[in-house]
This record gives structure tokens, C-alpha cells and sequence, in this order.
């Protein structure tokens, strides 16, 4: 649930929000440590200040006592000169040898905080003391500390030796040491009391230790404030930060995406320039701006590419366009295009890169018989590279190959077959070339496919189906092309026309679809005869017209006769009757006997009429006086049918 709500927010908050959550418990963690560190250290300090303050007090009640001694002592004797020694070397070493009354003397000793004070009236002592304040000070030179000596009178705390001022002390309990501080220092004060336990005044020492507290304190609250300012400030820096580098650039890419997302369908790159995002840092962002650069720039020469597939006019071409692919943007340049025929009884090459590549790289076999292929049978890749056995009818041993399928739903019309040196490793990187490969392959598939079922229609409508020949629709295509290639190779085209002597006759005698058989014979005859780039059309009812490319001159008319001969000789035995059929044929060439290819045509057909004329089951080359015959014969057949009527 908080999860879902975090992610609701901008990504600049939710980058802020955790930051400042973390920054304010690290600032109050902080100060809560060092507030419990203070007062541990306040209690650390009063415990050891409070036992110096009590070794201070045990020494200065040390040092009254032996000063009483020796204040009796010399009470009992008066005379200082008699005065036995005495083992307090550092209260008393010598007495002056004279006194004056009434004097105060010395009572001597090398300190002078460890005098005391005899006070004589003719010669005699009237009193001795040592004064507190002495004592103090004797303590504060010997110890090296700074401390005072506070006395009640009357109910009032008068300083003896002032450190402090002696409000501060009145405030303070009287029969407990306790840690007070005064100009930045800590003082600690102890009750000084007599034997019935009464306080009657306070050692006051100044703690040897440096005390900070207060300085702590102080600084807390002296930088909270700005620490806190400092953290709004960082966060607002942190904020900007992030959505100038961050939110912005991010925006800018959906922006774009946006942008692309709408521009889906044209052309991308006419929608959005070259870089179809802008992409100029080093940063992750700007890494994911080139990503989708990359990634539309592919896209779009895919669209490209199927776009010109799309418009090319045969599977050929196609073909060839992959062929330009692979070489130029793979740098593939060794594989074999292989057609699967529609019966799928074939495996033919269609593009061989290069054209010197071995045309049988597979075994002759598999040509025969796709089934034998395992890329056509599991409709899926095959690759030397992790068994170099993989294929047995592939049986080049030196080189890596890799066969992809053209599919198109699940049904393979083509594969492609790579060749790749034996060193060529299948690292990733190559391994996403192969998985481009394939998406282009995959692009052309369909289209490949549908052309193929356009020019297997066009074939259909342009065949006859009696005789599987071409029919005459085909010569609107032909004849220019043909015509085109003849006079471009500066070659000779042998047209035959021929027709079938009393064919009316046959089907008279033994039946149309006897006469239906023998055209169908006839036409296998003509296959048959013909070589591999020629034209068989059968042109009328029993009228063919045979177009011989590149022939020699007049090679026709042998042509012409091998075939007259070839039907003249065959015995048509069809519905158990047997028939003779001949033929007669007119031969022309083109361009030898006119440039225009129709024209030529119309000879051979003048010189059929011809062989029909002079006696039928022949072949005629078309001479030119056959035209004046031909014209006169129209002449005289316009005015037989116009002279009944006139
Ligand atoms: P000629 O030697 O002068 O050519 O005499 P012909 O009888 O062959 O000539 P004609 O043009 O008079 O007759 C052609 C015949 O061919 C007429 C037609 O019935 C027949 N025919 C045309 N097409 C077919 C076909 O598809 N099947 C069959 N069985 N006969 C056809
Ligand atoms: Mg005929
Ligand atoms: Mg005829």
C-alpha cells in the first residue's frame, strides 16, 4: 500500500522524501547521543572533581593538625630557642633568633601557606594559629589548583579565599559536594564540616577538567538552527538538482517516445530528425536516450526495408534485397538463398553469394528432397557451432554454417544458409547479428510468401491448362522483354508458328475430347523439343507460336522441321483409337526480317498460311513476296464478301 502510494509520486520526491527522512533521524539520533554523553560525562566529572576536593580537604585538615601540635608545643616551652626538633619539615624548619613585642612571627618553614602565626607579649606567646586562608593557598601552590576557602557567619557565606561569588554557594545544597559553573569554567564544591557534622563553610575547587557542557549546549542550540537551514537548503539544492537532471530529462524522453508513438505508421525518421532523441550526457539517462536511438534506429530500417519489399515487383527481388542487407549491414557475405517450391518437392537456389560459391554446398540430395533438410523438417535453425555434425548432408568440413528458415505460419518456403569461417566465434555479439538477421528474415517471410502466391496466380491465368503451355495473354509481357533482351545481346530470335492439319477433321472423326488429347500431347511434344529459356505459346485453338532465344540464323527452320517431324512420326493412341497428326509451320526471325516483334509474328503466320496453301504437314520461311500474295489474297477476300451486299 505505501509502496503503491510511493510510486504514485514524482520520481523527484521520491528520490527527496527517504533522503531528508534519513537526514532529520541522523540529526536527531545525533543530538540525542550527545545530550545522554554530556550527562554521564556531567556525573563522571562530579564523582572524580568531588575525590581531588576531599584529598585537598584531608590534606588541609593534616596540615591544621600538625599546626596545633606545634602550637602547643611552643606554648609549653615559651622559648623558641629550646624548641626540640621537630619532624614537620614542611611547617617548620627555625624560629627567629630575636622577637619584638608585640610581633608576629613566622612560624617559619619554606612554604609560606604552611606558616602559621605566634603572636607574643613580652616574650611570652599569647597566642598561635594558622590561618585557614594560608592553608588554602598553601593547597592551591601545592596541588596546582585554583580554589576558595567560603566560612558562615551569622547564617551568611563569607569567602575566606574568593573563587566564585558566594551567592552561587548559598544557592548550592549544603551537605553535599556538587558541580556548579561560573565564567565557562566547572567548579566543585564541598561542605567542610566539624565533628557534629554541621556544615560550616565550603572548599571550593576549580575542576581540573575542561568542562564543556554548557559550551555543548550552547552549540547545540547555537547550530541546530542553521544545521536545520543547511538541511532545508541541501534538500532544495537536491531537489533542483534532481529535477533538472532527472524529472526534465526524463520527461523530455517520454516527450519523445510520445512523439514516436504518434509517428508509428509514417516513416519515424521524417517524423524525428537522426537522433530521435537527444542524448549529450555520459549518465544513465542519456545511456537509455541512445538505447531507444538504437532501438528506433533499427526499427525504422526494418519499416524501410519492408516497405521496399513491399513495393518490389517479384520474390526475386526480394531476394536480392536480403542479399543487400546481409552484405552491407551484416557484413555476411557468404550464404545461399534457397526456394522451396509450392509442391515442396524442391529445393532450388535462388541467390548465391558469391556467385562462385559452390551451387551444391549441401548434398545433391537434399535438392531432390527437402525432407531430408533438418531446417525445413523442425522449421527451425541449425548451426555447426555447437555440434559440427548437426547436418549430415552439409559435408564441408573447414567452414561453419548457420540455416534459417523463411517461415511463415509454421509452413518453411525458404531457408538461408549461412557460411562462416571455422574461426568465426557465436559470441553475443554475433549472436545478435544473427538475431537481427532473423528479424529481417522474418520481415520478408510474409511478403516473400505473398508474392509468390501472386505470381503463382499471374502463372496460372498466363498457362494454358489443356496443354500447360503459356497462353496469348502472356505475349503482352513477353514481347517487349524479349524483343528488349534480343536486340540488347545483339541476338537472333527464331519465331515459329505452327497449326495442325485437318485438325476439324480429327475431332470430327473421333471425337472432341480425343482432339483435346492430342493437343495436350502436342503441347508435351513442344516441351519436349524446346530448350529451357524458349517460349512455347499455344496461340489459338490448334495454333502455337514457339519463340527460340538467341538461336542461330536460321537454325529455325531445322528446329521447325525436327518438330514437324517428331509429331509427324508419333502415334496419338488415345480412348483405344489411333490417329496421325501433322503439322504445318511458317518460320520468321526477328530482327533479321523486321525490328517490331508483332510484326515478325504476323510473318510466321503468313508463312503457315503458306505451307497450308502449298500442301500442308511442311514448314515455310516467311519470304517478303508472301506479303503481296497475302495482301492480294485479302483484297480479293474483301471484295467476295463486299460484292454480295453491293
Ligand atoms: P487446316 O488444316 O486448314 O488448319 O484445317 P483445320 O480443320 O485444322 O482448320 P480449322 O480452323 O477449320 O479448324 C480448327 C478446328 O480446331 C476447329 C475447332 O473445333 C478445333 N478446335 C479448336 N480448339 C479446340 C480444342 O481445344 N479442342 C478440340 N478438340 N478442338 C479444337
Ligand atoms: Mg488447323
Ligand atoms: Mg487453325
Amino acid at each position: 500500500m505505501v509502496f503503491h502510494l510511493f510510486y504514485r509520486l514524482p520520481i523527484g520526491l521520491r528520490i527527496i522524501l527517504p533522503f531528508s527522512l534519513l537526514l532529520g533521524l541522523a540529526f536527531i539520533t545525533a543530538n540525542w547521543l550527545t545530550l545522554g554523553e554530556i550527562r554521564n560525562f556531567e556525573d563522571w566529572v562530579l564523582k572524580e572533581e568531588t575525590s581531588l576536593a576531599r584529598e585537598d580537604i584531608s590534606y588541609f585538615k593534616e596540615v591544621a593538625q600538625n599546626n596545633l601540635v606545634l602550637a602547643r608545643l611552643i606554648k609549653k616551652t615559651s622559648n623558641f630557642n629550646s624548641l626540640p626538633h621537630i619532624p614537620y619539615p614542611h611547617f617548620f624548619r627555625y624560629l627567629p633568633k630575636s622577637s619584638t613585642n608585640p610581633l608576629e612571627w613566622d612560624l617559619g618553614g619554606e612554604e609560606p601557606a604552611a606558616r602559621g602565626r605566634v603572636v607574643l607579649e613580652d616574650g611570652r606567646i599569647l597566642e598561635i594559629y594558622t590561618p585557614l586562608v594560608a592553608l588554602a593557598e598553601h593547597i592551591s601552590r601545592r596541588r596546582g589548583v585554583n580554589n576558595g576557602l567560603y566560612k558562615f557567619e551569622k547564617g551568611r557565606l563569607i569567602p575566606l579565599k574568593k573563587i566564585i561569588p558566594s551567592h552561587l554557594l548559598q544557592k548550592q545544597p549544603h551537605d553535599i559536594a556538587s558541580i556548579l559553573s561560573y565564567n565557562g569554567k566547572l567548579f566543585c564544591s564541598v561542605p567542610l564540616k566539624n565533628n557534629l557534622g554541621e556544615t560550616w563553610g565550603f572548599y571550593v575547587r576549580e575542576a581540573h577538567i575542561f568542562y564543556f557542557r554548557d559550551l555543548a549546549i550552547s552549540l547545540l542550540k547555537r547550530n541546530a538552527l542553521p544545521t536545520l537551514l543547511f538541511l532545508f537548503i541541501a534538500l532544495g539544492i537536491a531537489l533542483v538538482l534532481t529535477r533538472y537532471f532527472v524529472c526534465f530529462p526524463l520527461n523530455n524522453l517520454r516527450k519523445q517516445l510520445l512523439k514516436i508513438s504518434q509517428g508509428i505508421g509514417k516513416r519515424l525518421r521524417e517524423e524525428v530528425k537522426e537522433n530521435v532523441i537527444e542524448a549529450h550526457g555520459n549518465d544513465e539517462i542519456s545511456a537509455l536516450a541512445h538505447t531507444i536511438n538504437q532501438l528506433v534506429k533499427e526499427l525504422d530500417e526494418l519499416a524501410s526495408f519492408r516497405q521496399a519489399i513491399e513495393m518490389d515487383e517479384s520474390t526475386i527481388e526480394i531476394y536480392h534485397r536480403l542479399r543487400q542487407v546481409f552484405i552491407s549491414k551484416f557484413q555476411l557475405s557468404n550464404f545461399i538463398i534457397f526456394e522451396i517450391s509450392n509442391s515442396k518437392n524442391r529445393i532450388t537456389p535462388a541467390v548465391i553469394e558469391p556467385p562462385s560459391l559452390a551451387e551444391e554446398i549441401c548434398l545433391r540430395d537434399i535438392n531432390q528432397n527437402p525432407k531430408l533438410c533438418r531446417v525445413f523438417r523442425s522449421a527451425s535453425k541449425a548451426t555447426s557451432f555447437h555440434f559440427t555434425e548437426t547436418c549430415e548432408y552439409f559435408r564441408h568440413r573447414e567452414i561453419n554454417y548457420i540455416c534459417l528458415p523463411l517461415c511463415v505460419g509454421g509452413k518453411v518456403i525458404g531457408i538461408i544458409h549461412f557460411l562462416l569461417p571455422l574461426q568465426y566465434a557465436l559470441k553475443e555479439k554475433q549472436k545478435a547479428i544473427m538475431e537481427k538477421v532473423l528479424a529481417y528474415i522474418q520481415e520478408a517471410a510474409p511478403i516473400i510468401e505473398a508474392k509468390r502466391f501472386a505470381e503463382s496466380l499471374k502463372e496460372v491465368s498466363l498457362r494454358d491448362t489443356l496443354t500447360g503451355l503459356y497462353n496469348r495473354r502472356v505475349l503482352e509481357d513477353l514481347i517487349p522483354q524479349v524483343a528488349a533482351g534480343i536486340i540488347r545481346r545483339e541476338s537472333n530470335l527464331g519465331i515459329i508458328m505452327f497449326d495442325i492439319d485437318h485438325f476439324k477433321v480429327l475431332n470430327d472423326t473421333y471425337g472432341h475430347s480425343f482432339g483435346d488429347k492430342v493437343l495436350a500431347k502436342i503441347g508435351d511434344i513442344v516441351k519436349f523439343q524446346l530448350r529451357k529459356g524458349d517460349f512455347a505459346i499455344r496461340f489459338g485453338g490448334e495454333e502455337f507460336l514457339l519463340l527460340l532465344i538467341d538461336v542461330k540464323s536460321e537454325s529455325t527452320m531445322q528446329v521447325a522441321e525436327r518438330l514437324r517431324q517428331h509429331i509427324e512420326t508419333s502415334a496419338f493412341v488415345f480412348e483405344g483409337k489411333m490417329a496421325t497428326v501433322t503439322v504445318s509451320a511458317g518460320v520468321a526471325e526477328f530482327p533479321k526480317d523486321d525490328t517490331n516483334l508483332w510484326n515478325v509474328i504476323n510473318f510466321a503466320d503468313v508463312a503457315l498460311y503458306q505451307a497450308k496453301k502449298t500442301g500442308r504437314n511442311k514448314v515455310v520461311r516467311f519470304q517478303k513476296r508472301f506479303l503481296v500474295e497475302d495482301q492480294n489474297k485479302r483484297t480479293k477476300n474483301n471484295c467476295n464478301s463486299k460484292s454480295p451486299s453491293s
